[in-house]
C-alpha cells in the first residue's frame, strides 16, 4: 500500500520534494549559470514561514524525504531556522541538502544540530586552477575544507556531486572517484542537462554519457550494481572492497522517468512537475492570498499532480528549457 496521497497519472507515487530556497549563488559554475545572472528580487522569493507551510502542506500529502537546494542553500540567512523547522514536521523521514560546500566549516556543525541527516557537495575538479575556471570565482581549497567539516560532525552521508563535461573535467573522474573512496564517502556522477542559455561552451560537445564515465572507472575499480535507487534518473554501484557507492545520474542518455517519485519547488514557488518539462503550478499565489490555508495548498498540489509529464525529452543541442538550473533547484 502506498503512504503517499501524491499519485500521478502514471501510476507513480510522489514522496520525495525538492525545495529551492533561494536562486542566488556564491559561485558561477559555467554549465550552470551564465557569467551576467539576474535574480529574482527578494519580495519574490518565498519566506521562510511560507517555505515551511509549503513542507508542512508535501509532508501532510505524504512526501516523505525533503532535499533543500537552490542556488546555493547555505547562503540564505535564515536556513537554519528553515532546517529547524522542517526536521520537526511529523512524518517526514529525511531532511538533506545539496550544497557547493563553501559554507560548511561554518554551518556543517549547526547544520547537523538543526536536524540535517545528510548533506550532497558538488565538487567537479580536484585542480584548482580548473576548479576556478568551471565555477568562475571559487576556491577549491574552501570546498575541501567543508568535505572534511561535514565528515567531521558526523552526518549519516556525505555525497558527492560531479557533472562531467567533455574537454573540462573528463580526465579526472578516476581521481574524483579515488578522493571520494579514500575518505569513505559516495560520489555521484551527472551527465549535463541543457537548462539556460548559457555562453562559455556549446552543450552538445561538452556531452559525457555514464556508460563511458563506467568504463573508465572499471579500469581501476571492481564496481557491483547495486538495487539501490532514489527514483529518478540514477543508479548506484557498490565499489568493492570499500564502503564506497558510486552513482550514476543520466537524464540524457537514459531515460528512467518510469520510476520518478519527486518534484520540486522553485524559490519563487513555482511546482515544477518535471525537470525536462515547463509544466508547472504557481503555489505562491495560492500562499499569499489564503496565507496559513494549508488544506487549500494541498488541494492545488493534488491538482496539480494530475498533469506530470510522462517523461522528458532532452536534447543537448536545442535550449529547450530556458530556466536555469539554479532557478529549478538541482
Ligand atoms: N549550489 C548547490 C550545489 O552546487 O550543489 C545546489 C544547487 S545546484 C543547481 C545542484 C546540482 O545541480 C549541483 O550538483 C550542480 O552541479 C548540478 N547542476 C547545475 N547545473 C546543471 C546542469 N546544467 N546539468 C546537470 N547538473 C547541473
Ligand atoms: Fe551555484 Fe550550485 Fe549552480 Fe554552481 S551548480 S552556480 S554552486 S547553484
Amino acid at each position: 500500500m502506498s503512504s503517499t496521497l501524491l499519485s500521478d497519472p502514471f501510476g507513480r507515487d510522489i514522496n520525495y520534494l525538492r525545495l529551492s530556497v533561494t536562486d542566488r549563488c556564491n559561485l558561477r559554475c559555467t554549465y550552470c549559470m551564465a557569467e551576467d545572472m539576474t535574480f529574482l528580487p527578494k519580495q519574490q522569493i518565498l519566506s521562510l514561514e511560507e517555505l515551511r507551510d509549503m513542507a508542512t502542506a508535501f509532508v501532510n500529502l505524504g512526501v516523505r524525504k525533503i532535499r533543500l537546494t537552490g542556488g546555493e542553500p547555505l547562503i540564505r540567512r535564515d536556513i537554519l531556522k528553515l532546517v529547524d523547522a522542517l526536521a520537526s514536521l511529523s512524518g517526514l523521514d529525511e531532511l538533506t541538502m545539496t550544497t557547493n560546500g563553501v559554507m560548511l566549516p561554518s554551518m556543517a556543525q549547526p547544520l547537523k544540530d538543526a536536524g540535517m541527516s545528510r548533506v550532497n557537495i558538488s565538487i567537479d575538479s580536484l585542480k584548482p586552477e580548473r576548479f576556478k575556471q568551471l565555477t568562475r570565482v571559487g576556491n577549491l581549497s574552501e570546498v575541501v575544507a567543508g568535505i572534511h567539516a561535514a565528515a567531521a560532525v558526523g552526518f549519516d552521508r556525505v555525497k558527492l556531486n560531479a557533472v562531467i563535461l567533455a574537454g573540462f573535467n573528463d580526465d579526472e573522474v578516476l581521481d574524483l572517484a579515488r578522493f571520494a573512496v579514500d575518505q569513505g564517502m559516495d560520489i555521484s556522477f551527472i551527465e549535463e542537462m541543457p537548462l539556460g542559455e548559457i555562453s562559455s561552451h556549446q552543450r552538445v560537445n561538452t556531452q559525457v554519457t555514464s556508460q563511458h564515465i563506467r568504463e573508465q572507472l572499471e579500469a581501476e575499480f571492481s564496481l557491483v550494481d547495486s538495487t539501490e535507487t532514489t527514483g529518478g534518473p540514477s543508479r548506484y554501484v557498490q565499489v568493492a572492497n570499500s564502503a564506497s557507492k558510486i552513482g550514476f545520474i543520466s537524464p540524457m542518455s537514459n531515460n528512467f522517468c518510469e520510476s520518478c517519485n519527486r518534484v520540486r519547488l522553485t524559490a519563487e514557488g513555482r511546482l515544477l512537475l518535471c525537470l525536462g518539462n515547463e509544466h508547472s503550478a504557481d503555489l505562491r499565489e495560492i500562499i499569499r492570498g489564503y496565507p496559513g490555508d494549508i488544506a487549500r495548498l494541498q488541494a492545488a498540489i493534488l491538482k496539480a499532480i494530475e498533469s506530470k509529464p510522462e517523461r522528458h525529452y532532452f536534447d543537448p543541442e536545442q535550449v529547450d528549457i530556458v530556466r536555469f538550473m539554479n532557478m529549478t533547484g538541482g
